[in-house]
């Protein structure tokens, strides 16, 4: 093997050991937690190092970098989640290659998405990104519905031609009541995600935990871990 390769492996031994340990902990299956492997500011030759090392699921935040990335990867058997927040003036592009949106946080993204998902002839996955941190009807920082403006948006989701509804994303808050308290937060966000499948049985999607928090996530009830520099390395630039 090269050394990237071997230490690609190394590192996805790591992690999957960890959510292996996570899941006994917590009573789970294994197979109850997907592995997904954010790829963002790594080049496409890493995505096919993981891809041959069994990886299935990879994600991206940015539309610039993830579309070469995704064309370069076409022949490989991935699932492409798109995680960061989107613009909609990229949605054209992004509904051209990924599988899930995990990012959808207002109205106007879900007309998009759902206009390019039926010209392209695709259907997305869509997730309702959810900030734990945002006051009763705003918007988060880094993107998110409040908990308040969950249940409009997927109405609409579920509603909309070439979207399917999918389930809930957050990512653990640097502000507010959750702040440093990340199995709180992930346990909200299951109760969040117990509330929606109420309407929507069959969002049954929980994407929460990165690399410093993936045990709360696993043990909060994540169906999906977003892990990417636990595998990837340290990025040289923080985005
Ligand atoms: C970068 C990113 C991750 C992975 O973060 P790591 O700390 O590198 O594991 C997960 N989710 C989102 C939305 C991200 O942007």
């Amino acid at each position: 093997m090269t050394d990237r390769k071997d230490e690609l492996a190394a590192n996805l031994a790591k992690v999957e050991r960890r959510i292996a340990d996570a899941c006994a902990a917590a009573g789970r299956e294994r197979d109850e937690v997907t592995l997904i492997v954010v790829t963002k500011t790594y080049p496409a030759s890493d995505v096919r190092i993981l891809s041959e090392l069994g990886v299935r699921h990879v994600a991206e935040n940015r539309d610039q970098d993830a579309a070469p990335k995704a064309a370069a990867c076409a022949d490989l058997p991935l699932t492409w989640h798109f995680v960061g927040q989107l613009q909609t003036n990229k949605v054209r592009s992004v509904a051209g290659y990924a599988d899930f949106v995990q990012s959808v946080d207002r109205s106007k993204l879900v007309t998009a998405l759902s206009k390019e998902a039926v010209r392209a002839g695709r259907e997305l996955g869509c997730l309702i990104q959810v900030a734990l941190d945002a006051g009763v009807s705003a918007r988060g920082e880094r993107g998110g519905v409040a908990p308040g403006g969950i249940e409009e948006l997927a109405g609409l989701v579920a509603a909309a031609p070439g979207l399917r509804l999918d389930g809930l994303m957050t990512v653990a808050p640097l502000t507010g009541e959750y702040a440093g308290r990340e199995r709180a937060a992930f346990g909200r966000l299951m109760d969040l995600s117990t509330d929606l499948r109420r309407s929507h049985p069959a969002a049954t999607m929980v994407s929460a935990g990165m690399s410093a928090d993936l045990e709360d996530a696993v043990a909060a009830g994540a169906t999906h871990v977003r892990v990417g520099s636990a595998v990837l390395g340290v990025r040289p630039r923080l985005r």
